[in-house]
């Protein structure tokens, strides 16, 4: 029997507001616990809870930028529940009226080919506080510094097929939310939390099969591992002629596994009503207008205008266009050089490389644009090799100056001087005569011999095409 497996997510992101989304409380991460959660956040009788309009402002942009409907009115619910990091005992959410209506979110496949997602909705709720239970020894700490701060929750439809596709999908939206400026996307922090709806079903049949969810995954990684292994399960339950059961899971990293929850059955009914404290949330084109007004050119377009423009591969532009900010360098670094292949290249090679090697930003390079500019023009204009290129480059990723001070402190300028080509040249054929002998009796390996004695003997300065034409020239070949 064949399967087929039928994803759909739902992604919780924090919004970058200064304060939470009912209340003037910060929403800066990492405070004493407890220091940052009002009356508002608590739900303490007689508080009245007032929306925030930076809230607002950002779920419009992330609506446009998914070519979403924003909603002209959309309404505040309260979705009842008990829990101790939810001292209110409802939590506010949009339920019936979501801001953000129907969009698409364009992915790109392993074999170029790229597919549409369709988003269901996004709506806008305040988060929970936070209960602790490693810290405390036998004991559950609660912190509430969490509550109230506003998330956009992200809503797919079923569209999805792969744990290849699901990570697609998931990594096309932390792309957005960041280059927008919605989110900082930080997971680690919880700004960025992932729920996989996960089913199976016979290849070719219609309806869906009944679907698990596995909650909170904050990491990509972590996301392709639950998928894959909740697959393998459902399909073991089902060949074994049991029945897949809708209910909760868990992903334990450390035991690569998910785990039950609770089942349909145990879930809450969350007795949803309109909440009678918050006016329905009415947005006009002027609205939508301010809000969107700056909006930068987003992901898919400049992923186009790269292939187009500078002529690069899908591959290599859609690494380019992984942030705004690492775009940016790189058309400052391929203005700067009139060559944007190569600049591409080094960006996506060396820069890339040694960002990563030491856990860096691209805003945090050690190496600005202006400075590889400078680097590239030196290859492109001869004066040093590419291999050497590399030095240089390290030598000023460690701060000792630019392309041009470094070629002149070490003394890397390349040998194009024919006259002294061949006198390099002439030395080292004298000095082996037998590998010439053997050469021109016809082991053409023997030239790739020649190649590098030249190259130590020019402490690789020499041209390496002149090196070439010059040294077949002298063999006589
Ligand atoms: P709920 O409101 O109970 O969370 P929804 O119908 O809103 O359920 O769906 C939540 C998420 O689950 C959506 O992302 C949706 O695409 C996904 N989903 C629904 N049915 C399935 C299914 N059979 N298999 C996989 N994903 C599903
Ligand atoms: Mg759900």
């Amino acid at each position: 029997m064949q399967w087929e497996t039928v994803i759909g997510l739902e992604i919780h992101t924090q919004l970058a507001t200064r304060s939470k989304i009912f209340s003037g409380a910060p929403t800066d991460f990492g405070a004493a616990p407890n220091t940052q959660a009002c009356a508002v956040d608590l739900g303490l009788p007689g508080v009245l809870p007032v929306l925030n309009e930076g809230a607002v402002i950002l779920a419009v942009r992330f609506g446009t930028a998914i070519e979403a409907e924003i909603a002209e009115r959309s309404v505040f619910a309260r979705k009842n529940y008990f829990y101790p990091d939810l001292p209110k005992g409802y939590q506010i959410s949009q339920y019936e009226r979501p801001v953000v209506g129907r969009g698409r979110v364009r992915i790109r496949l392993d074999d170029g080919a790229v597919k549409e997602v369709g988003v269901t909705r996004a709506h806008l709720e305040e988060d929970a506080g936070k209960s602790l239970h490693e810290d405390f020894h036998g004991l559950t700490g609660i912190d509430l510094n969490r509550a109230g701060t506003p998330l956009l929750e992200i809503v797919s439809e079923p569209d999805l097929r792969s744990p290849e596709e699901a990570v697609a999908y998931a990594r096309k939206l932390h792309r957005i939310v960041r280059w927008i400026g919605v989110s900082d996307g930080n997971m680690q922090e919880g700004s960025f939390r992932v729920d996989a709806n996960v089913s199976v079903r016979p290849l070719g049949e219609e309806t869906l099969g009944t679907r698990t969810e596995i909650k909170n995954i904050n990491s990509f990684r972590f996301l392709d591992r639950a998928i894959r292994f909740e697959v393998a399960r459902q399909i073991d339950v089902i060949e074994g002629g049991g029945r897949v059961v809708q209910e909760t899971r868990l992903y334990d990293a450390d035991r690569d596994e998910t785990r039950a929850m609770r089942t349909k059955e145990e879930a809450n009914d969350y007795r949803y009503f309109p909440d009678p404290d918050l006016l329905p949330l009415v947005i006009d084109a002027d609205f939508v207008a301010r809000a969107t007004r700056g909006m930068p050119e987003l992901p898919d377009a400049r992923h186009r205008r790269f292939r187009d423009q500078y002529g690069l591969s899908d591959y290599d532009a859609d690494l380019l266009t992984a942030s705004r900010d690492l775009g940016d360098y790189y058309e400052c670094v391929a203005a700067g050089t009139g060559d944007p292949k190569l600049a591409a290249n080094w960006v996506n090679g060396e820069l890339a490389a040694a960002l990563n090697r030491a856990g860096l930003e691209i805003g945090e390079s050690p190496v600005d644009a202006h400075m590889l500019a400078g680097l590239i023009r030196r290859i492109r204009d001869r004066t040093i090799s590419g291999k050497l290129a590399k030095q240089v480059f390290e030598a000023i990723w460690n701060g000792e100056g630019d392309a041009d001070a470094i070629i002149a402190a070490r003394g890397l300028k390349q040998i194009t001087d024919v006259g002294a080509i061949e006198a390099v040249i002439e030395d080292i054929l004298a000095a082996n005569p037998a590998q010439v002998e053997q050469y021109r009796g016809g082991k053409d390996k023997v030239f790739g011999f020649f190649v590098g004695q030249v190259m130590k003997a020019t402490k690789g300065k020499a041209n390496p095409q002149q090196v070439n034409a010059l040294l077949k020239e002298k063999l006589g070949s």
